[in-house]
Order: structure tokens, then sequence, then C-alpha cells
């Protein structure tokens, strides 16, 4: 059967990560979560006080940049891939708000974003891969066969991130949740650097008020229609 790339770009807490597993589940590809990249580099500028609320040492971050390693291991219990830093897993801390509020500022950076997209790039040459994160259809995958770009509203979509932090025991406030998503949705649509935009061939999908189910059985009809050649 062919095997197809699909790429889910889209806001924060806009679901892709729940659609994109889902998918990968039923077509047995492999799921790659783009955003806990970043954010793992992230958690390894903090740790190194690279980044603050009051600073952020690019230049450091930089030098720092060759001991940087960032990649995916199955867990055998969740059955899910786990991001780990180095050696450590990391996929836990990498969630919280405090990672959140500075993953933008660090995504932003040319340099992490060149050695990241060369890593999503060897990961997903063999197609057979669903692939989310903000720009997966405009520059990691710029010819796979399937692109979606997710949006919903900022209210709904803190509302589903309050829901998610707080379920896991994390103490923060729906207002600063609702806060990090639109600081965040900012800083990735008009940095310079591959910003967040939907390629012109991708289909948007607003969920705001779609149910999980329903946006997965019109994106897997999509897959479908391209692997068996309907499109
Ligand atoms: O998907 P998630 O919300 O975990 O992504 C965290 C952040 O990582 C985004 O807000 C964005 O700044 C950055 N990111 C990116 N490019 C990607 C995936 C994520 O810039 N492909």
């Amino acid at each position: 059967m062919k095997k197809i790339t699909i790429a889910i770009d889209g806001y924060s807490s806009t679901g892709k990560s729940t659609v994109a597993k889902m998918l990968a589940k039923e077509l047995d590809y492999i799921y790659v979560d783009t955003g806990a990249m970043y954010r793992a580099v992230t958690l390894f500028a903090m740790r190194k006080l690279f980044i603050s609320e009051a600073s952020f040492d690019i230049e450091s971050l930089l030098r720092h940049l060759f001991m940087v390693t960032v990649h995916f291991k199955r867990n055998e219990d969740t059955k899910e891939a786990d991001i780990y830093l180095d050696k450590e897993n990391v996929e836990k801390e990498i969630r919280n708000l405090k990672v959140s509020n500075y993953v933008s500022q660090v995504a932003a950076v040319p340099e992490v974003r060149k050695m990241l997209v060369k890593e999503q790039q060897k990961m997903g040459n063999g197609k057979g891969v669903v692939m989310d994160g903000r720009d997966i259809g405009t520059v990691v995958f710029p010819d796979a066969e399937l692109k979606i770009f997710m949006t919903a509203s900022a209210q709904e979509r803190a509302q589903r991130r309050y829901l998610e932090l707080t379920g896991r025991g994390e103490e923060v406030s729906f207002e600063d949740v609702l806060e990090n998503v639109e600081k965040r949705d900012h800083l990735d649509t008009t940095r310079e650097d591959s910003p967040l935009v939907r390629a012109e061939d991708a289909i948007a999908i607003d969920n705001t008020n779609t149910t999980v189910e329903d946006q997965y059985h019109t994106i897997l009809q999509l897959a479908k229609d391209r692997i068996y050649g309907r499109i």
C-alpha cells in the first residue's frame, strides 16, 4: 500500500497531537510531535539558565547547542513515544506552563530550527509518517501528500489546555493559560524564520465546535483518498 506523509500544522492546543496520534495508530504510521523537540531544547536552555523571565542569552545557547541531543523512545506502558533530552526522559517536564512560556522564543532562533528540522526530515524520510507542528507543511515536508491546518478560538484552546494542566495537578489559572496561548500565537505567527502560516495547499479545519472523533474521521478519509489514489 502506498505510504504518504501527513503534515498537521496549526495553533497551540488545537488538538493536533490527539488527532495525529489516532491517525498514526490507525494507519500504522510513525507519529512525530515536533513541538516536544522545541520544548526539550527550551528545557535545556532553562536548566543552563540561558533563558529566564529577565533575559534570553541566545549566544550562550548557540555555543552549547552541540551538546543537545533530543530523541524519542517508545514507552512500553503508554505505548507512546516519550521525548528524551540526552539520556533523561523529560516527557512530563516539557509540558508545564513554564516551558510553554519560553518555548516560542527558543523556537524563533534559526539555528535551533535548522538543527531540529534536519532531525525531523530524517525521521520522516521513509514516508508513512504523521508529523505535527507549525512548519511541517511549509518547511519540513513541503511535498507532503496531505496537509492539514488546524485552528480554533483562543478561548476554546485555553480552556482545553487549562483542563489538561489542572488535570495533571498543575496549579495554574485560566487567565495565565489564555495569556500563554495568545502570546505564543503572536510569537509563532510573526517570527521571521518559518512562521506559523497555512501552506497554500493545506486544508483548514476549525475545530472550535467539533468533536475530536468527527475531526479524526474527516482527516482519516482525506488520508485514505490519497493513499488509495482517489485524489
Ligand atoms: O506543539 P506545541 O504546542 O508543543 O509546540 C510548542 C512550541 O514549539 C510552539 O508554540 C512553537 O513555538 C514551537 N514549535 C515550532 N515549530 C514546530 C513545532 C513547535 O516553532 N514545528
